[in-house]
C-alpha cells in the first residue's frame, strides 16, 4: 500500500514536472494564429450564427487581430471598406438628427432592416459599440476618414449622453455605464472631433466610478472591475485629462487616486501569472489586456511579472490557433484577440505594436 502511494506521488510529481517542461517549451505560434484568423475571416464556425447581430465586432477582432500579427495582406481591403460603410445609418435629412436617435453603425446587415410592422417603423438600431468597431476596422485598413462625412455620427451621439455624463449605446432602452463613455471617447478621438460629447460631464461621471479600493466600477458605487477600469483610464487618457506615463509624473493634485489604482491593478496578477478581473476570481486571458493595458497607460508595465504572464497565456494558446479564456479550453475570437494584444504589449518579435487606448495596432499612414 505504501509502495502504491509512493508510486502515485512519484507519478504525479513527474507529470507535474513534465507539464512544467512542456510549458517552458511553448512558443507563441504566430503562423497557427494567422491560420485561425484567416479561417474566421472567410467563415466563422456555425455556433457563431447566433452572434450575427454583432458581426462588426467579430470582424474587428479578426481584422485588427490580423494587423497585430502583421498579416493584413490576407484581407480584401476594398471589400472590407465597402462592407463596413454599408452598415452606416444615415438620417433622411438634417432635421432627423434632432429626433433623439443615433446615426452611427449597425452591428450587422440583419440589424439594419427597417421593416414596417403594422404600419409602425422598426427603429434605427445603430449602436455605439458597433460604431467603435466600424471605425477601428476602417482605421486599421488605412481608410482616409476625410473621404466620408461622419458629422451625423457626432451630432447624433450627443443625443446619447445622459444628464449624469454617462452614455446610452442606442437611442432608447439600454444600460448606461462606463463602457459607452469609452466608446464615445474613442469615436471622438478617432474622428478627431469632440463636439459629440460634453467632456466635463463625462469626466465627472468617470471620476464618480473610482471605488474606495482604487479600481473603477461600471457605475458609481459598483465593485471595481478590470474592464471598467480600462474604460475609465483609457477614456481619461484619450480626453487628454491624464498624462501618458502618469506614474513618473504623478502629483497629489491628479484627478484620480493613482497610488490606489496602481495597487489595485498590480494585485490582479495572480500566482499563476495571469490577470483576474476582480479579487478572488481565476485568471482569464482577456484581463492581460484590460488590466495590463491600464498598467501600460500608467507607465507601470515594468511592475508586471512578464515571464509568468507569458507562461499563463501560453497555457491558454489553442493547438488550433487562437486563445481560450481559461487553460485547455477551445479558442474564441474575443479571447484570441486579447491574447494577441497581450503578446504585442509583451513585445513578442514579429508583432505590430499596439495602441492601448484606441484598442488597435498602431497604424502608420
Ligand atoms: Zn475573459
Amino acid at each position: 500500500m505504501a509502495d502504491d502511494d509512493d508510486d502515485l506521488l512519484l507519478r504525479s510529481r513527474s507529470d507535474e514536472e513534465l507539464g512544467l517542461e512542456l510549458e517552458d517549451q511553448l512558443l507563441f505560434d504566430k503562423d497557427r494564429h494567422i491560420m485561425y484568423l484567416e479561417m474566421n475571416y472567410h467563415l466563422l464556425p456555425s455556433p457563431y450564427e447566433g452572434q450575427e447581430i454583432i458581426r462588426l465586432t467579430l470582424a474587428y477582432f479578426t481584422i485588427s487581430g490580423l494587423h497585430i500579427l502583421n498579416a493584413l495582406h490576407l484581407v480584401d481591403r476594398e471589400a472590407v471598406i465597402n462592407w463596413v460603410l454599408s452598415l452606416q445609418a444615415h438620417p433622411k435629412n438634417e432635421a432627423e438628427l434632432n429626433n433623439g436617435q443615433f446615426y452611427g453603425f449597425h452591428g450587422s446587415r440583419s440589424n439594419q432592416f427597417q421593416s414596417l410592422d403594422n404600419g409602425v417603423s422598426v427603429p434605427n438600431n445603430s449602436h455605439l459599440a458597433s460604431t467603435y468597431c466600424a471605425l477601428a476596422i476602417l482605421k486599421t485598413v488605412g481608410y482616409d476618414f476625410s473621404l466620408m462625412d461622419f458629422s451625423s455620427i457626432l451630432k447624433s451621439m450627443k443625443n446619447l449622453q445622459q444628464p449624469d455624463g454617462s452614455f446610452m449605446p442606442i437611442h432608447s432602452g439600454a444600460e448606461t455605464d462606463l463602457r459607452f463613455v469609452y466608446c464615445a471617447a474613442v469615436i471622438s478621438s478617432m474622428l478627431d472631433d469632440w463636439s459629440g460629447m460634453d467632456k466635463e460631464k463625462a469626466k465627472n461621471y468617470i471620476l464618480s466610478c473610482q471605488s474606495y479600493d482604487g479600481g473603477f466600477g461600471l457605475l458609481p458605487g459598483q465593485e471595481s472591475h478590470g474592464g471598467a477600469t480600462y474604460c475609465a483610464v483609457a477614456s481619461l487618457r484619450l480626453m487628454g485629462l491624464i498624462e501618458d506615463d502618469l506614474i513618473s509624473r504623478y502629483t497629489s493634485s491628479s484627478i484620480i487616486d493613482v497610488p490606489l489604482l496602481l495597487d489595485w491593478c498590480l494585485q490582479r496578477q495572480a500566482d499563476d501569472g495571469g490577470f483576474q478581473g476582480r479579487p478572488n476570481k481565476v485568471s482569464d486571458t482577456c484581463y492581460a489586456f484590460w488590466v495590463g493595458g491600464v498598467l501600460r497607460i500608467l507607465g507601470a508595465n515594468n511592475f508586471i511579472d512578464e515571464s509568468t504572464l507569458r507562461k499563463f497565456l501560453l497555457t491558454c494558446q489553442s493547438q488550433y490557433g487562437g486563445f481560450s479564456k481559461f487553460p485547455g479550453q477551445l479558442p474564441d475570437p474575443y479571447h484570441s484577440y486579447y491574447g494577441f494584444t497581450a503578446f504585442s504589449m509583451l513585445q513578442e518579435p514579429g508583432l505590430n505594436s499596439f495602441d492601448v487606448e484606441l484598442g488597435i495596432s498602431t497604424v502608420t499612414l
